[in-house]
């Protein structure tokens, strides 16, 4: 039996089921994007406006609502309606949706206007419109510099460079920038045997836990850019904690989910990305295989925003069928027995000051680490509070954004360093990195706990 048959209550494709589906243009002369039944549903109650953090730290800022909604309104009452440039203020965190009671959509309402503001009003020769583009294609940028690693890791912490880059640029000299892998994730996966060593090692794994060796456990593994260009570790933790359940991995070609396409209205950049990583995993649930992320920014992506912004075959096929990896593995494993019979006593053995992601709250997964790890012996885990972080991916690296940035991160923070220990845990890179520049914190992933207890 399962841990939990669902642990998550997330419906990517239907979230307002039982209720009329009919789709609405969100704007005339865009017909690309189709808007779920909500948008007339709106009564003003104004919750999503108090749960917005970049409107509590920032008074200009219209909020939500006004994003949402109110402008939806406007641009169809008024053919020559503009959309504010205030958009761009929005981080994406998608507080919102959650705190809506009537059920809104309103990050699709943000990323759609964001869409339309940066194709028809942003200037295409303006600083910030390319600042935005190098930083939301961050994984050109982490392709380049993993020919170089160590080169580019020192250049892009590089004092005189960083300076460059804030004046010239408006990317804040404050941050660290992440160190590059010296291999990648799918360097180290190749030279592990890929799906074939992989399949090897599930077998045998499966025969020492008394399952039939042919078991039918296969799973397709959605990296992203982080772990496979800055933190592997966490790739590989990931790969060894399911083959540990017997599980066949396998690891398609993939491009970035669009996560930071989507926060800077990218959005033709966002689909040609979101095109190959849909026909990928699509193709590979049509042979059995269930779609794994480790990054919970991913694994939203791919259910959710997806489908609410892309009308690509086989978009709805991968929604259904895509999952966070501890979720899955809570699903389909009795992972509460395997971790109370387990204790860390190396490296990890100590406490963890947990923070939930804004975008793994979206999917119902906010208490799963601290309720997996409350019976593993060796470790403590600590809910730090359901703040936001306040980097929100690239939102954090804009140097005007900075300084609201880590305003919205202080309650974090400040509960990180009330909290046990001196390390921190979270499912989202970014979070981690925001909680590192914070407090100084180690920051680790859950399955790199997982990895401890269960395999090494
Ligand atoms: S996505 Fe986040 S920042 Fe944007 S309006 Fe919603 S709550 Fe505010
Ligand atoms: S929470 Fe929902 S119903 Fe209330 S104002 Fe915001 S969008 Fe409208």
């Amino acid at each position: 039996m399962s841990d939990a048959e669902s642990p998550s209550t997330f419906d990517p494709v239907e979230p307002n089921a039982g209720e009329d589906f009919e789709p609405v243009d969100v704007f005339p002369d865009t017909n690309e994007f189709d808007l779920r039944p909500g948008a007339d549903s709106c009564y003003k109650c104004s919750t999503c406006d108090t749960n917005c953090p970049v409107a509590e730290v920032d008074d200009d800022f219209p909020g939500p609502k006004f994003q949402g909604p109110e402008q939806w309104r406007l641009k169809r009452q008024e053919d020559d309606h503009s959309i504010d440039d205030s958009i761009m203020d929005c981080s994406n965190c998608m507080r919102c949706d959650n705190a809506c009671p009537s059920g809104v959509p309103l990050s699709q309402m943000h990323n759609t206007a964001r869409g339309e503001y940066v194709a028809e009003e942003m200037s295409k020769t303006s600083i910030e419109y390319w600042r935005n583009r190098i930083l939301a294609n961050y994984r050109t940028s982490a392709w380049l510099a993993s020919k170089v690693p160590r080169l580019a890791s020192f250049a892009m912490n590089f004092g005189p460079a960083r300076w460059v880059m804030e004046k010239t640029l408006g990317v804040t000299k404050e941050r660290d920038f992440p160190e590059f892998a010296t291999e990648t994730f799918r360097e180290w996966w190749e030279r592990e045997g890929a799906a074939a060593g992989s399949r090897e090692r599930a077998r045998d794994a499966r025969e020492r836990r008394g399952e039939p060796r042919d078991a039918d456990k296969k799973v397709a593994y959605f990296h992203g850019c982080y772990s496979n260009y800055n933190t592997p570790e966490v790739g590989k933790s990931m790969i060894r904690v399911f083959e540990h359940f017997g599980y066949e991995v396998v690891v398609p070609e993939q491009k970035c989910s669009g996560t930071p396409m989507f926060a800077n209205g990218m959005l033709d950049d966002a689909r040609r990305h979101a095109e190959v990583n849909i026909s990928s995993m699509a193709d590979l649930i049509e042979e059995g295989y269930d779609a794994i992320a480790s990054c919970t920014s991913c694994s939203m992506a791919l259910r959710q925003e997806y489908p609410e912004l892309f009308d690509i075959d086989g978009v709805e096929t991968v929604a259904e069928n895509t999952f966070e990896s501890v979720e899955y593995l809570r699903i389909h494993e009795d992972l509460t027995d395997e971790i109370e019979a387990a204790a860390v006593d190396g490296d990890l053995a100590r406490e963890f000051a947990y923070h939930a992601p804004c975008h793994a709250r979206n999917q119902g997964l906010e208490r799963q680490a601290v309720e997996l790890f409350g019976d593993l012996d060796g470790v403590g885990v600590e809910d730090v509070g359901d703040s936001c972080s306040g980097i929100s991916g690239t939102y954090g690296w804009k140097e005007e954004k900075y300084e609201k940035s880590m305003e919205i991160g202080d309650e974090m923070f400040d509960h990180m360093e009330d909290a046990g220990g001196q390390t921190g845990m979270t499912e989202c890179p970014t979070c981690a990195m925001q909680m590192e520049h914070g407090t100084g914190y180690d920051i680790r992933h859950p399955l790199e706990l997982l990895d401890a207890a269960l395999v090494e």
